[in-house]
């Protein structure tokens, strides 16, 4: 039996129902699961000192285009609208293959896992020159965190209206296929799972109406999680009403794409209507504030989905439109946009916490996740509250008001990933000389 027993926390955030802290705690991890929350624990295995540290549950990031993190910052995107960004990205990105796919998972996870992620999902939507969600999965193996991968698609190119080039849109038929072999290669539905895969058109133009039908029913048949990006702006709904005849949500609706195992990406534009559906359906939203923020999208109605008890989690999204992948940092964001929308009192810092926890696991179907508890899988952020950015507060637990943006150790199922702010599993000085040098290459 393994033991590690994090011991002396200034304060542990455990996140549970009734939101409860515990001063001067310890937690005791047993082979990858919690076995004990409280004081004057005791173990004869690992001790590990959380002195000065609050533990909060790893966080969650519920989107994400992992292969982005190759494209930030390119010039012709940087201050492009939604639909023009895309048109300046595609080419670039018909480039990518294998390798290009796996170092960029690599990069974007290992920034994600420093800033307290322990468990992140992806959308990844084009599969240019043999690359495969292989690579990503390969990549999230050797970081060493928990991922949710998602087999993304576009099939309508140009020479059929669509926006993406042809070269980077594929045959339905195939992507079904695909989807397929990739959930059958490797979906793990237990308790714990390290991997767990998801069936994602991009959005609903880029994909025939048949592909959406066809993706949610072999979704069902293979009991996996749906998951694409609705109603991120004004032009997203323009789309809707003038192709399909509707908003949004009653495509999603119209098509299977609402329920428990469904996540759409954004809803910004989510009107009252839509977020009864949600509500009532259980469909989640992956919340992307920063993304919303550096498109011009707008402010997600997050406060009123709350209210109405839609699930709602966080997400950096594509690191082409943040264009970093600060866990923490968007949970502040979260928090900053619903008191710009609503009012300081609409959204506090333990709330903006919560939707990054708690709020995370419950949009990607994890109850095993998300909250510090006898017998939930051992997924904890440990955030150093020493130091000068935490100099002052009085409330150590409010940490995305006055705190560190980034952990000082990670643990993802009872496994260290990040000890002393550095990463423990990847060498990430070579991980950056590379990620540098491929991007450099996709210039020319
Ligand atoms: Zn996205």
């Amino acid at each position: 039996m393994a033991e590690t027993l994090l011991r002396g926390a200034k304060v542990v955030v455990t996140m549970d129902d009734a939101g409860t802290e515990l001063a001067s705690a310890d937690v005791l991890i047993r082979d990858g699961v919690i076995a004990a929350v409280g004081q004057g624990l005791t173990t004869t295995g690992t001790v590990h000192s959380a002195a000065g540290c609050v533990i909060t549950p790893g966080l969650i990031n519920t989107h994400h285009h992992l292969y982005q993190t190759l494209t930030r910052a390119v010039p012709g995107g940087q201050d492009a609208l939604l639909f023009g960004w895309l048109r300046t990205l595609y080419p670039i990105w018909a480039k990518f293959g294998p390798e290009e796919m796996f170092i960029s998972a690599q990069a974007g996870l290992v920034e994600l896992a420093l800033s307290g992620c322990t468990l992140s999902s992806d959308h990844l939507y084009l599969y240019p020159n043999g690359a495969r969600l292989d690579d990503t999965i390969a990549a999230a193996a050797q970081v060493g965190l928990r991922f949710h991968p998602t087999r993304g698609a576009m099939s309508i190119g140009e020479s059929d209206g669509g926006l993406p080039p042809d070269a980077l849109v594929e045959r339905e038929d195939a992507i079904l296929n695909d989807c397929i072999r990739v959930i059958d290669a490797f979906h793990d539905p237990r308790p714990g799972a390290m991997v767990r895969v998801g069936v994602a058109p991009c959005s609903p133009f880029s994909v025939s109406t048949d592909l959406m039908r066809n993706a949610a029913l072999l979704a069902r048949d293979k009991g996996v999680m749906l998951h694409t990006h609705l109603a991120e702006n004004d032009e997203d709904v323009a789309y809707s009403l003038e192709r399909f005849g509707c908003r949004p949500g009653q495509y999603a609706e119209d098509l299977g794409w609402t329920g428990p195992d469904v996540w759409h990406a954004h809803c910004v534009k989510l009107d009252a209507g839509e977020i009864d559906l949600f509500a009532r359906s259980g469909t989640g939203v992956a919340h992307c504030p920063c993304s919303n923020c550096r498109l011009g999208s707008g402010i997600a109605p997050v406060r009123a989905m709350r209210d109405a008890g839609v699930n709602v989690g966080l997400g950096v999204d594509g690191s082409a439109s943040n264009d970093s992948g600060n866990l923490i940092g968007e949970a502040r964001q979260a928090m900053l946009l619903q008191r710009v929308q609503n009012g300081a009192d609409k959204m506090s810092a333990r709330e903006a916490l919560r939707l990054a926890t708690r709020g995370g696991a419950a949009v990607l179907g994890r109850d095993d996740l998300g909250q510090i508890a006898t017998g939930k899988r051992a997924d904890l952020a440990i955030w150093d509250v020493s130091g000068i950015e935490s100099a002052g507060s009085w409330d150590a637990a409010a940490l995305v008001l006055a705190g560190p943006t980034r952990v000082r150790d990670l643990f993802v199922e009872g496994r260290q990933v990040v000890g002393d702010g550095r990463m423990l599993t990847v060498d990430t000085a070579a991980l950056t000389l590379r990620q540098n040098q491929l991007a450099r290459a996709l210039m020319d």
